[in-house]
């Protein structure tokens, strides 16, 4: 039992089992929500609960095995070593309006996309909500809030590796956990959830996940080159996650981000700009280049910067609002599950 994982109510209803008044939850749970890594830390509890929930809950605090600052952009990168032994990656981005956390949902990923280093040795298993909670909570510790704000971390995205679709529950309630206002009380409106595009989770996510941005990973404009790319395509076809995600915008009032990972020769022409502009057209959504990162086990390549932007202007022409996607953290694999891949393979020679 891993108390980061429970919602208020919940903490409280075990923190009655051992006698202890609601307050007593309250301050316990802002704590956890503080990214501490011992009870003692939570220093306005009696020394003898301290004591009795280090013994019975043990805190679920990933350890920091790797930790990376880019020099060109102060990127963080972190790899933390769960309480099983497996590894995961967060990453920090600084922007000017604040810093943006991405974590992950999975260690690895079950979706098999022919470009992404995640999947390469399927999904090991699902992250619980208090783990992908705890990535946050000590990313914001780590980093000092800027003057004036109460914490570091403004955004978060649920881009590193897994599929948070396919970890549902969990991820639904990490949501909830990390916006609630006895936490961080991070807005759902500045989490962005990234998806391949299990339909019928894309429909029901308003409902259980209110305000939260949806990102869907599209890279095709048709089914002939998202099959290449996505096994994913083979259950949902793209007229069907189109679909979705206009009933997603229409319901939530909110704009959808499709990601689009330019691939050379393979979905980077003009007739493909022009496909994919046809097929979004009218829709309230914003498109993201991504030239790809290579990935050294992938035969495929990456667009260039330069021809990324020309891709941007076809889009742009025929009224469809793209940027692409500035890099960050290069200098310190910055990209999609590298430095978690670089670190196993070392362990593995
Ligand atoms: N499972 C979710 C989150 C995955 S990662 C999803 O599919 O959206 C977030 C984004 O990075 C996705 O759009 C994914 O397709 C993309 N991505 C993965 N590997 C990549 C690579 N090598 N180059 C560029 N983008 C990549």
């Amino acid at each position: 039992m891993n108390l980061k994982s429970m919602t208020l109510p919940e903490l409280t209803a075990v923190l009655k089992e051992l006698g202890q008044p609601q307050f007593r939850a309250r301050q316990v749970y802002t704590w956890l929500h503080k990214g501490v890594r011992a009870y003692d830390e939570m220093t306005n509890l009696p020394k003898s609960l301290r004591d009795t929930l280090a013994r019975e809950y043990p805190i679920c605090a990933p350890k920091v095995v790797r930790r990376q600052e880019s020099a060109r952009d102060g990127t963080i990168k972190y790899l933390w070593e769960l309480s099983d032994g497996n590894c995961v990656e967060t990453v920090l981005m600084r922007y000017h309006y604040g810093n943006t956390v991405c974590i992950s949902t999975e260690v690895g990923c079950r979706m098999g996309c022919a470009f992404c280093a995640s999947t390469l040795e399927g999904c090991i298993r699902n992250l619980t909500p208090g783990e992908m909670l705890s990535f946050v909570a000590l990313a914001n510790a780590d980093v000092p809030a800027e003057e004036g704000r109460d914490r570091s971390v403004t955004n978060i995205v649920l881009m590193g590796s897994g599929e948070p679709l396919d970890n549902y529950d969990n991820t639904v309630k990490f949501l909830k956990l990390v916006s609630s206002p006895d936490g961080m009380g991070i807005s759902p409106r500045n989490i962005s959830l990234s998806s391949c595009g299990l339909v019928p989770r894309i429909d029901t996510l308003p409902q259980d996940a209110p305000h939260v941005t949806l990102s869907v990973s599209l890279h095709a404009p048709n089914d002939e080159i998202r099959n290449k790319l996505m096994p994913i395509n083979k259950a949902y076809q793209i007229a069907e996650v189109l679909a979705a995600a206009r009933r997603y915008a229409q319901t939530t009032g909110r704009r959808v981000v499709f990601e689009y990972a330019l691939v050379k020769g393979l979905n980077d022409s003009q007739a493909n700009a022009n496909e994919l502009a046809a097929r979004l057209r009218g829709m309230t959504c914003h498109v993201n280049l991504i030239p790809l990162n290579p990935v050294k086990e992938r035969n495929l390549l990456g667009t260039s910067r330069k021809e990324a932007e020309v891709f941007r202007k076809w889009l742009e022409d025929r009224g469809i609002s793209a940027t692409v996607r500035r890099e960050m953290g290069t200098d310190i694999d910055g990209a999609c599950g590298q430095l978690r891949r670089r670190v196993l393979m070392q362990r593995e020679e």
